[in-house]
């Protein structure tokens, strides 16, 4: 059975166009005898609506989350009215719509009262978008003669209980699939469920955190043993760099998982990090492809990309990070320096991104959180320690710099007029990071793109574009 999942992402169901859109690829897949399982985000900047709901409830600003709930709902009335044409099918999802929103609005009420934003609460909140993006989408694709029947993704992709960032349970999600999905494809329906949702053993709502519906997608083909994972969104593919920054980056062709995850875990939100781990595990390739541009080939993730003439395949930039210095002369020579400023962060649950260090000091960087005081107050215990916001890592990656000579001056030669606070270049052979300010991003990622894909190879890179548009 060639089975496929298809993610897509909120742009892709932003309104009744694109999911008309979205059924159109579907179908498409249907029609060349593929069985579709379809992963869904809610529609676009629903989550961030969601999230703006439940601060302002947990403010006790209950006037200002029911309006935000309220404006939500209309939206779906909206998209569900402009998507269906039978009357009773319509009056069913409306009903529906109806109460979820009314179950919504009872929880952003208790919220007004008690005033505590858990992240249980949050992860409850935030799921509508994808319960009711799921449903609705299921009903138009059924209503197009599709056979669409929706998958509540809570039965499915079952997960631990860190709330916000919950991490799947393979084996029982491999169970649930058998048990929820696969009977659907060999009925020759087209499973649509919710990404990002999921619920832990005893069926409280979990979320796999920001982005994580392509985490969804990847998880259930690789349950599944899907013969591929497509994750579509709004731009051609993976590019050399966020086309929003550049906009004559270029589509790569082809990358390899290792490349793909540096640069998800690096920034490029393209994709999210976690995405390529179980398509690793089994070795499903990855596309990445543009729903409203579907006739591209967009981007192929596969094990073992070619060699490539360009050392680098892509920049990423990961913004709202801060820098952490931390010196410390009294433990110079003692040994157990750098385990005890670690634990400090274990502590405090806080990852790490990257670190320098030289006989007495340290400089650490983490994403800019609210912990930081309490870190720097328990580091101040054993060193000095400063900290600074506003900074950004550029991360440049690609397997064509392995023992290649002189391409670090290259790096910086290109931005030699741009302070560079921090450098990393071998943990991982693949890619060389570093941290400059927040506000010379634009520039430093410009010179760099100029740089480095001015002549960019064929096989690799989509030249053609570059040229159409010139
Ligand atoms: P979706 O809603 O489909 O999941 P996202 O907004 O999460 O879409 O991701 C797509 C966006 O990622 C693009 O619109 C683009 O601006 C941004 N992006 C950042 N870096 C890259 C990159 N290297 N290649 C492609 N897109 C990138
Ligand atoms: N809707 C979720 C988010 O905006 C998950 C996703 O779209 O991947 O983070
Ligand atoms: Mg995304």
């Amino acid at each position: 059975m060639s089975l496929v999942v298809m993610k897509f992402g909120g742009t892709s169901v932003e309104d009744a166009t694109a999911i008309a859109r979205t059924a159109g690829i579907v179908a498409g897949r249907v029609a060349q005898g593929k069985k579709p399982v379809v992963v869904v985000s809610a529609m676009s900047k629903v989550t961030d609506q969601l999230l703006a709901c439940a601060a302002a409830a947990s403010r006790g600003d209950r006037t200002g989350a029911l309006a935000i709930s309220q404006r939500l709902r209309c939206r779906y009335r909206d998209t569900a009215a402009a998507l269906l044409k039978d009357h009773k099918r319509l009056a069913a999802l409306q009903t529906s719509i109806e109460h979820e929103f009314d179950a919504l609005d009872e929880v952003l009420r208790g919220l007004a009262v008690i005033l505590e934003l858990t992240p249980r609460i949050s992860d409850l909140i935030v799921s509508y978008g994808e319960r009711l993006s799921s449903y609705m989408i299921a009903q138009a694709f059924d209503e197009m003669g599709m056979h669409g029947v929706h998958v509540d993704a809570r039965e499915v992709i079952i997960t631990d209980s860190q709330y916000q960032k919950a991490i799947p349970l393979d084996d029982l999600i491999e169970e649930r699939c058998a048990l929820h999905i696969k009977p659907h494809l060999d009925a020759g329906s087209v499973p649509v469920m919710g990404g990002f949702i999921g619920s832990n053993e005893a069926g409280i709502t979990t979320t796999l955190g920001r982005g994580g519906s392509d985490f969804t997608g990847a998880l259930i083909g690789g349950a599944l043993h899907a013969e591929a994972i497509e994750i579509w969104t709004d731009v051609n593919g993976i590019m050399t760099t966020d086309p929003r920054i550049c906009p004559d980056a270029l589509r790569v062709r082809v990358v390899s998982f290792e490349e793909a995850a540096e640069l998800a875990y690096f920034g490029a939100k393209v994709l999210h990090p976690a995405t390529i781990l179980p398509a690793v595990r089994r070795n499903i390739p990855v596309l990445v492809l543009n729903s409203r541009n579907p006739t591209n080939e967009g981007t192929r993730i596969i094990s073992l990309a070619p060699h490539c003439k360009s050392p680098f395949k892509c920049i990423a930039v990961k913004k709202k990070l801060t820098i952490i210095d931390v010196v410390a002369s009294r433990m110079l020579m003692t040994h157990g320096y750098l385990k005890a400023i670690f634990d400090i962060f274990d502590k405090h649950q806080c990852p790490v991104d990257m670190v320098s260090t030289s006989e007495v000091s340290v400089s650490l960087t983490v994403d800019s959180n609210d912990k930081l005081p309490a870190i720097a107050a328990d580091l101040g215990k054993l060193a000095d320690v400063k900290y600074e916001g506003q900074k950004a890592l550029v991360c440049m990656v690609g397997e064509d710099i392995r023992g290649q000579m002189g391409i670090s001056a290259q790096v910086f030669t290109a931005i030699k007029h741009i302070n560079v606070r921090m450098i990393s270049q071998g943990a991982s052979e693949i890619n060389m990071s570093f941290m400059i300010e927040e506000s010379d991003v634009e520039e430093a990622v410009k010179s760099l793109h100029a740089h480095f894909f001015r002549d960019p190879d064929p096989e690799i890179f989509d030249v053609e574009a570059r040229a159409a548009t010139v």
